[in-house]
């Protein structure tokens, strides 16, 4: 799969784009001004897997991959998103620092084009809605970012984004979420 990156000064990774054998020494040769950022977490998920550690441990030496955790200001910020849009029960620490990252560069390098690349469904879905670009490598993207609705699939009360996967405290069941359409009921 061929992508044009030319026009990127900064690239984020998460694990997916390691597991979808995703090599920024590849990009690095086309475009030889790209950075590529990867969290303190997505390192320690990616090198544990053989071929992430050594795609790794080539783009260090080749000093286009960096090393940068987020501030806890912007981890706030994208946690708040998240539960705005209902992600927040799926979308692990990991990736909120990913994305957190994304405003940490964007404030020190105003001027520059960057992009986050996951095959995450709900990294893409919050950075749809704060209009971050992001790159699926191996799925195509969502279309448009989705809301989502914690429901009860046996009572149909719906409840706020943090309990998916709660139960009911009407019935006991367990809370699914849904693709929200149209007007959101009183809570
Ligand atoms: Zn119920």
């Amino acid at each position: 799969m061929v992508a044009n990156f030319n026009s990127l000064n900064f690239i984020i990774l998460d694990n997916t784009a390691f597991v979808s054998a995703f090599d920024p020494n590849q990009v690095a040769l086309q475009n030889p001004g790209i950075r590529f950022y990867i969290t303190s977490s997505v390192y320690d998920e990616a090198i544990s897997n053989p071929r992430s550690s050594r795609i790794i441990e080539i783009a260090e030496d080749q000093q286009i991959l960096k090393l940068r955790d987020p501030i806890p200001e912007s981890l706030k910020y994208i946690s708040n998103t998240a539960e705005d849009t209902g992600d927040i029960a799926v979308l692990s620490k990991t990736d909120q620092g990913i994305i957190a990252l994304y405003i940490d560069l964007k404030k020190d390098f105003p001027d520059q084009n960057g992009i986050i690349i996951s095959d995450d469904y709900s990294v893409q879905n919050v950075c749809a809605l704060l209009k971050i670009p992001y790159f699926s490598y191996q799925k195509r993207g969502i279309k448009r970012n989705i809301k989502w609705e914690i429901y009860c699939p046996y009572c149909y009360e719906t409840f706020p984004s943090k309990l998916l996967g709660k139960k009911c405290d009407h019935c006991g069941a367990t809370l699914k979420r849904r693709a929200y359409r149209g007007k959101k009921r009183k809570l």
